[in-house]
């Protein structure tokens, strides 16, 4: 007993280090809390064994290197449950100690860097990490490069606000992605790349980052209102200019508290921000000073957590994928491992640089972390004994499939394989051809092309057009229908449009969006396949690289023999352009959330025949925000900005559609 205490107590304390004062998190904070809830449990069994440094006996984090600065008014921290059962039972706590009704407030709780800010007649004099919630440290001049703390109050008052600082996930990726270019080290999440950015000496560095905060909490000294509830407190943080989170609800019971973290379980993969969590607060000021707080954490409020979005589990082995631009790519084989309500075992390792920085051995437990709809990703190993016995990953010299040897390109960190007749990549550019994204064909797909690839039915996307109804049966369970749905989805696709066809022939670089831009200027082959680098790279949105590319491609006689090939198929190459319009001109569209009536990609392809464009990510240059059902934090921002917000049926009036 008096051993595993000490060895939870040490490892415990190890991990709080990495995560507090080095941003850089051993192992999850799922199974940080299982840890410390069983050293909490032997420690009640046993309180003669608590020791003072163990975590049970102290709030979060630890100093760092900045001036000190004892707090005026102490920082708690939260007691946290993953369980419904468990705030129903903090709840009937609560209404033991108060009588009658007891509302709640719930928050979500954003996974960032607590603070508080001081203001003195309005003026923002002070700002201190929690620290320790006794100490913390005094880190004024980076907060001041924070936009959404106000340097100066709408109405004067004297007052400490507290409130999470935070780094968008969407800054957050693009930070990650600067610093693997630079071979610089990245951040396992959001949060930790606010808390280093917020502690640079440098404040010119941390200006640089793209932090915001949720003010979430007021002590007020000396102002005109006095709230009596926390709702009305949060409306009072408001006035003041400061920046609070949009989804809060206040709720007459404990179930009304559980429905809103049931919501948010799903709904918060669509938050540009990284929350935790559910932060339960009872409402009446008076209940929660009658209520106290514990050595650690408030009475008067709980946090409920969602199921980890990060774990760790063991890596089996490292597939590599070959994509159509010839691009090696390692993917983790896992022990299976619940993440998020599903069962992963599959994780990206993005290139083999990564797979070296992170010091990956087949063999190591990883740390994964899955958001919604991005495939899980292997950001950590965690730091074992064993790790150390296993051989260093190799990095491949040859390509998987056809063993030719393996390059690397200018400029970037990926592995090619520049074989052109490689059959991984001519089956993944064929799968590319059938995509949604470019020719979209309906009835085949991997494992039909598969097929047909190995039957040497089809080798080149052009092979399609050739394909007989017959051939369609020489396919395993293919019968009659089947066979007359894909002949058919191919023949239709030779009406497609020439953006469309050119994102389809998977020239390097040039993806739907260029393919697009390169079309709405030069909407003819023809002229496309004469164009000089420099008339490409003159076209807004295509730089150098990316002119160079097409040229290259159109010059290619293997293509251009392609593309002969096509045309005495059939191909007419349709110019959709000729049917466009110059309504829209000069305005752009952000597109949010799923349409009814139709996909975003081609609410985009008509916003683009009448002259307007399409951007994703919403900023004051933006014209309209159309926002479909369950519409992202885009719509947040919109509001923010007060860009024009359109519902689908607004958006098919503007368009001319029904
Ligand atoms: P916490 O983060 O679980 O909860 C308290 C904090 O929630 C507050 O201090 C505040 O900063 C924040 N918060 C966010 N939104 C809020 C809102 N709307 N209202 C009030 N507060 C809000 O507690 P903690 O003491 O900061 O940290 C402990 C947690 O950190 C652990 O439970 C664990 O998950 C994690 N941790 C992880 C590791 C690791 O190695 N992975 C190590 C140490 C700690």
């Amino acid at each position: 007993m008096f051993n595993r205490i000490k060895q939870l107590r040490d490892n415990l304390n190890k991990y709080a280090y990495n995560y507090y004062v080095l941003d850089n998190p051993l192992i999850s904070d799922y199974e940080y809390d299982k840890l410390y809830k069983e050293l909490e449990a032997l420690e009640k069994e046993h309180p003669e064994l608590i020791t003072p440094d163990s975590p049970t006996q102290r709030v979060g984090g630890i100093s760092t290197g900045f001036k000190e600065h004892k707090h005026k008014y102490r920082l708690y921290s939260l007691d946290n449950t993953y369980n419904a059962d468990e705030l129903r039972k903090w709840y009937e706590r609560v209404r033991k100690e108060c009588p009658g009704k007891v509302e709640l407030v719930c928050e979500l709780k954003i996974d960032g860097l607590a603070i508080a800010l001081t203001y003195k007649d309005g003026f923002f004099i002070q700002g201190v990490t929690r620290g320790d919630g006794i100490v913390g440290e005094d880190i004024t001049p980076n907060l001041k490069t924070i936009k959404a703390i106000p340097l100066k109050l709408f109405t004067p008052a004297d007052v400490e606000v507290r409130g999470e600082i935070y780094m968008p996930k969407t800054s957050f990726e693009k930070l990650n992605e600067e610093s693997l270019q630079k071979g610089e080290k990245v951040f396992a999440n959001p949060r930790n790349a606010a808390a280093g950015s917020l502690r640079q000496l440098d404040s010119s560095i941390t200006a640089k980052r793209d932090l915001s905060m949720f003010t979430y909490t007021a002590i007020i000294e000396k102002a005109d209102e006095s709230p009596r509830t926390h709702w009305d407190s949060i409306q009072f943080i408001k006035k003041l200019g400061f920046k609070t989170n949009p989804h809060i609800r206040l709720v007459d019971d404990i179930e009304g508290a559980i429905q809103f973290c049931k919501d948010w379980e799903t709904k918060r993969f669509e938050l540009d921000y990284a929350t935790d969590g559910v932060v339960i607060k009872v409402n009446m000021l008076d209940y929660q000073n009658e209520l106290g707080f514990t050595s650690r954490a408030p009475k008067w409020a709980t946090a409920f957590k969602f199921p980890p979005e990060e774990i760790s589990t063991k890596l089996l082995d490292i597939e590599l994928g070959v994509g159509k631009t010839g691009a090696i790519t390692p993917v983790a084989v896992l022990e299976p491992v619940n993440l998020a309500g599903s069962v992963v075992s599959r994780a990206s390792l993005h290139n083999f640089d990564e797979i070296k920085r992170l010091d990956v051995r087949i063999g190591d437990r990883v740390l994964i972390k899955k958001a919604a709809e991005i495939i899980p990703k292997v950001i950590k190993v965690s730091d074992t004994e064993e790790h150390n016995n296993l051989p260093l990953y190799q990095t491949p010299e040859v390509c998987p499939e056809c063993h030719s040897k393996l390059v690397t390109r200018e400029g970037e960190v990926n592995l090619y394989c520049e074989n052109p007749e490689c059959p991984a990549i001519l089956k993944a550019k064929l799968e590319y051809w059938v995509s949604k994204e470019a020719m979209d064909i309906d009835f085949i797909g991997p494992q039909v092309i598969s097929q047909l690839f190995d039957l040497e039915l089809v080798k080149y996307p052009v092979d399609f057009y050739k394909l007989t109804y017959d051939d369609f049966l020489k396919l395993d369970l293919v019968k009659d229908k089947s066979a007359t749905n894909m002949y058919n989805s191919i023949q239709e696709s030779r009406n497609k449009s020439l953006a469309k066809f050119i994102t389809a022939l998977s020239i390097k670089m040039v993806g739907k969006e260029t393919a697009d831009i390169l079309v709405s200027e030069i909407p003819s082959i023809e002229e496309i396949k004469n164009a000089s680098v420099e008339t490409l790279s003159a076209i807004d949105g295509i730089g150098d690289k990316i002119a160079k590319s097409i040229y290259e491609y159109f010059h290619d006689e293997n293509n251009l023999k392609m593309l002969n090939e096509l045309k005495n198929l059939g191909f007419k190459f349709e110019n959709t352009a000729q049917n466009r319009t110059n309504e829209l001109e000069g305005k752009t569209f952000v597109l949010t959330g799923t349409l009814q009536t139709m996909t975003r990609d081609e609410a985009g392809d008509k916003i683009k025949m009448k002259g307007g464009k399409t951007s994703s990510s919403v900023s004051k240059k933006t014209s309209y925000v159309v926002a479909g059902a369950s519409p992202g934090s885009k719509l947040d921002k919109a509001e923010q900005l007060g860009v024009i917000i359109l519902n689908e049926d607004e958006f098919l009036k503007l368009i001319g559609g029904n």
